[in-house]
């Protein structure tokens, strides 16, 4: 539930705000991981984690600076692991892991080189079309981080071939489009091995964000707790009506914990960290066994 600040103080951890699904410049967000940090103390979060796309670099700096500030903030070390399954793309949140763990660098450093092999391509193929220089334009807003369809996406529309991200990825980066190619991403079993191996727990991302019919995404599911998955994100902050309680549902037949988590990216009017951060009672928060203070 969402609790003004001023009874965070004092309330149990059942009244703490958690956002566990938020992005920073480390990957395709906007804010660096000190910005982050500083709007999630403003919006009352208590429990953040920042889980970028194959990347944990913008952990050790957050962490840093809450304790510079000597925030209250408890921070996750989080990460999202693009895999593939079935030929479609699936998000797979790692969280509360121990980010040094070789297990985990080297799957990342691996989906690391197959973003840069996936973005030099999406550039030969843009270029073909008569769009020159957005590998480069991609990697120059990406600034060192992932690069990201997001910094493509913002290329295209700094240089006036698209006005919108719907309607650049509509029209140039959605599968199928000119500037697609089909990524190499690893398994969601490999995804989840190397989360579990680091000690941290594996999370659907966003499961009703894959355009799967109820069928297919219980498929998804099922092969997601057949290969030990831990949890699923039941709760965002913008969902169709009953959204919510149809992916509790889910995941209670499936013995799957509960996450949630606004997926926050930049500064706009309808995601906000934090914002409507609550699970239906019935399900088992994917916090459940986390102590004060963990990684
Ligand atoms: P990538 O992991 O490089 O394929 O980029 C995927 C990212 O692009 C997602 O995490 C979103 O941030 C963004 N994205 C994907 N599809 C859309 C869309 N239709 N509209 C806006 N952003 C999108
Ligand atoms: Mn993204
Ligand atoms: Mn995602
Ligand atoms: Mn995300």
């Amino acid at each position: 539930m969402e609790q003004p600040v001023m009874e965070q103080e004092s309330s149990t951890i059942e009244h703490k705000i958690y956002d566990l699904h938020s992005h920073t410049n480390a990957s395709d967000g906007q804010l660096t991981p000190e910005q982050l940090v500083e709007r999630a103390i403003e919006m009352g979060v208590s429990v953040l984690a920042i889980t970028d796309h194959d990347s944990t670099d913008g952990i050790a700096p957050a962490r840093e600076y809450i304790n510079q500030q000597n925030y209250e903030l408890q921070l996750i070390s989080g990460v999202e692991i693009s895999t593939l399954w079935e030929n479609i793309e699936i998000h797979i949140v790692g969280l509360n892991m121990d980010i040094t763990h070789p297990a985990l660098v080297t799957l990342l450093k691996s989906q690391s080189e197959s973003r840069y092999i996936r973005g030099q391509e999406m550039g030969r193929r843009l270029a073909k079309s008569g769009i020159e220089n957005a590998w480069e334009g991609a990697c120059a807003l990406a600034d060192g981080g992932q690069v990201t369809r997001g910094h493509f996406a913002q290329f295209l529309i700094n240089t006036g071939v698209a006005s919108d991200f719907p309607k650049v990825f509509k029209k140039y980066l959605a599968k199928g489009k000119i500037g697609y190619v089909p990524p190499t991403w690893c398994t969601i079993e490999e995804s989840i091995r190397a989360i579990q191996a680091a000690g941290g727990q594996a999370v659907i991302a966003h499961p009703a964000r894959y355009g799967l019919s109820n069928k297919w995404l219980k498929r998804l599911v099922e092969h997601f707790k057949s290969v030990n998955g831990d949890a699923m994100e039941v709760a965002q902050c913008q969902q169709a009506p009953n959204e919510r309680q149809y992916l509790a549902q889910l995941a209670l037949e499936h013995s799957l914990k509960a996450s949630l988590g606004s997926d926050f990216h930049r500064p706009c009017s309808w995601i906000e960290l934090g914002r409507k951060m609550w699970l239906p009672a019935d399900v088992t928060p994917v916090w459940q066994d986390w102590s004060q203070g963990i990684a």
